[in-house]
Order: structure tokens, then C-alpha cells, then sequence
């Protein structure tokens, strides 16, 4: 995957965390950024960056990180990101190509549109299908995004040659790039990915909610392993993607509220042929329409 030529001379990273630190691996590896510089609000995550070479520069004055910058890539959690446009708009460069890896897109859209100004034609939203439970740029790694998918959801006024640009980039990370409005995004993302997380977390906090029922925990299978690792997932983005994603994944709630009162009825009238025809069917999805190697990251 090495490329002759670097895509861009400067790279800079907001927030260089597990995203943002291992899009920079990424595309250090493959030879397409020649510089990444970083931004955070903390000296000490950008001395660890610096150490891990993930970055070559880092700063947190954000004009100094921008500086030079032909892309900008904000990799904070959702709930900073208005912020971030805010600040951003005072010291981008004129040219500079601004992106993002939120969870969430129609409201990261609306908060840039508000906030970047004339430079919103040069925001190109957008969020890799790839993750882990783990955070912080230690847990950050370049083979993260290969394989996986890379959603981009330009609007309208999103300049074309930004977008290819981006598409660029996270190709050369291993990505494929799929292209969804705001609005479909974040319905997808809400079913498949947001409310998982949420009944993970629930079902947590059900099973571990008082000290007599912890106890249930030294018990717990492979079946309660593999439902709740992504409960494991930083409290903080998951508080943040449930405001973000508010109207969606409320709606998500309820469809799967209605379907477990389904199941409650069937189980409580011993209704072994529904159990066993929803049982089938959904066995079936899982077995023909799930890609087979999506167990090894949880997508975000
Ligand atoms: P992370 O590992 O916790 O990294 C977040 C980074 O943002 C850290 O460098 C953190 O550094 C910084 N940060 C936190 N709060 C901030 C604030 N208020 N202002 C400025 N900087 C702040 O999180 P992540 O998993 O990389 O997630 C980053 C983004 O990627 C989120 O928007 C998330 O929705 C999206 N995403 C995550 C996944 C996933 O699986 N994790 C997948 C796809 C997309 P300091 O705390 O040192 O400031």
C-alpha cells in the first residue's frame, strides 16, 4: 500500500485519541501524509503522541497546530465538536480542507453549517465504521481502518474536489469509502450501531445494579461476554452519540421496546411456535446478511 507520492504535505488531528491517533498511523504507514501535527487540550496526550510517534508536531495553541494544514481532521468526542467549528473558524487557513469522524452526522453537519462559515463548503463530514471498546492514542493502531467501511455525507454546498480529497485519504488508510446523506446515516448507525450499545449498557447496569445481583456476574458466559463487551465503550462518546443522535435512536428504543413485549407475551403464553418461527428468522438474517468478519471491531 506504499504510495509513491504523499496525498497531502500536512495533516493536523484534533483530539488524537483511538481514531485520530490511528488515522495518522494509518496514513504515516502508507506514505500518504508526509506530516501529522496534533491538537489537544491536554499537553500530556500530545507528549504521549509525540512519544508513540504518532505525531511529528503537536501544539495546543489550535492556530499553531492548524497552521500549514491542507486537512484538518477533528477527532474529539461529538459533544466538542460545535465548539471546535467555533474556534476553528477564527484560525483555519483559507484552503484548508476540514473533516471529521463523528459518530453522528446530521447534527455535526448543522453545528458546522453555523459555525465555519464561508468555510463550510470545505467541511467534508464523515465517520469510519471501525472502532474498539478501548480509547486514548495508546490504543490507537494503523490496521485499524483496513477493510472497513468510511461513510461521507457532503451536503449540497460540500466543494467536490474537498471530497475527493478525503475519499483519498481514507482509501490510502484501507478504508472503502460509501457515500449517505446526514439523515440516512444517522437512521443506519442508530439501529445497527448506537442501539446495541445502549441495550449492552442496560443490561449491564440491570445485572450489576446491587451487590446481591453482581454476584450473577462470576457466572456469566460467553453469550453474556459477547452481548456486553461493547459496555466496556468510554461512558463519555456514548453520552455525547445519545444527544447527538437523540431523535433516531429514541425511535430505535421504542421499535425494540415493542419487539421485546412481543417476545415477553410469547414467553409468558408459552408460545413455542412464534418463538421458534421469530427465533428461525432471525438466525437466519444473522447467518446470511451479517459480513463474517464484522466481529472484530464494533462499528461506531
Ligand atoms: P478517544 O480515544 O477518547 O479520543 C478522543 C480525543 O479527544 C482524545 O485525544 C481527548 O484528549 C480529546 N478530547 C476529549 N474531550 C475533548 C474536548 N471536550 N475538547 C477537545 N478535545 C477533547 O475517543 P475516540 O474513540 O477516538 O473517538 C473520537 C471520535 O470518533 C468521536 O467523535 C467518536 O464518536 C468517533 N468514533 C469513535 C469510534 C470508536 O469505536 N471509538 C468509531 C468511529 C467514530 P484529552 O482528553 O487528552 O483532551
Amino acid at each position: 500500500m506504499k504510495q509513491a507520492q504523499p496525498v497531502i504535505e500536512q495533516l493536523t488531528v484534533l483530539g488524537v485519541g483511538l481514531i485520530g491517533g490511528s488515522l495518522a498511523r494509518a496514513l504515516k504507514q502508507a506514505g500518504a501524509v508526509r506530516r501529522v501535527c496534533g491538537w489537544g487540550r491536554n499537553q500530556a496526550t500530545l507528549d504521549q503522541a509525540l512519544e508513540l510517534e504518532v505525531l511529528d508536531a503537536a501544539s495546543i495553541d489550535l492556530a499553531e497546530a492548524v497552521q500549514g494544514a491542507e486537512v484538518v481532521v477533528i477527532a474529539t468526542p461529538v459533544g466538542a465538536m460545535g465548539e471546535m467549528f467555533t474556534r476553528l473558524a477564527k484560525v483555519l487557513d483559507a484552503t484548508s480542507i476540514i473533516t471529521d469522524v463523528g459518530s453522528v452526522k446530521g447534527s455535526v453537519v448543522e453545528a458546522a453549517r453555523q459555525s465555519l462559515g464561508p468555510a463550510f463548503a470545505r467541511f467534508v463530514p464523515g465517520h469510519p465504521i471501525a472502532g474498539t471498546e478501548k480509547s486514548g492514542v495508546e490504543a490507537s493502531f494503523a490496521e485499524l481502518f483496513q477493510h472497513r467501511r468510511l461513510i461521507l455525507t457532503p451536503v449540497e454546498e460540500t466543494d467536490a474536489r474537498a471530497v475527493a480529497l478525503v475519499q483519498r485519504l481514507w482509501e490510502a488508510a484501507g478504508s472503502e469509502v460509501i457515500r449517505l446523506t446526514p439523515d440516512d446515516h444517522d437512521a443506519i448507525l442508530a439501529a445497527t450501531s448506537h442501539l446495541p450499545h445502549v441495550l449492552a449498557y442496560a443490561l449491564v447496569e440491570l445485572l450489576g445494579g446491587t451487590e446481591e445481583k453482581r454476584r450473577m456476574f462470576s457466572f456469566a458466559a460467553g453469550g453474556f461476554h459477547d452481548f456486553t463487551r461493547i459496555a466496556s465503550s468510554d461512558p463519555l462518546m456514548w453520552r455525547d452519540i445519545c444527544v447527538a443522535n437523540q431523535k433516531e435512536l429514541a425511535l430505535a428504543v421504542r421499535q425494540y421496546r415493542d419487539a421485546l413485549n412481543e417476545v415477553l407475551q410469547a414467553i409468558e403464553k408459552s408460545d413455542t411456535a412464534w418463538l421458534m418461527d421469530m427465533f428461525a428468522r432471525a438466525k437466519l438474517a444473522r447467518d446470511t446478511l451479517l459480513p463474517a468478519d464484522a466481529r472484530f471491531s464494533s462499528p461506531e
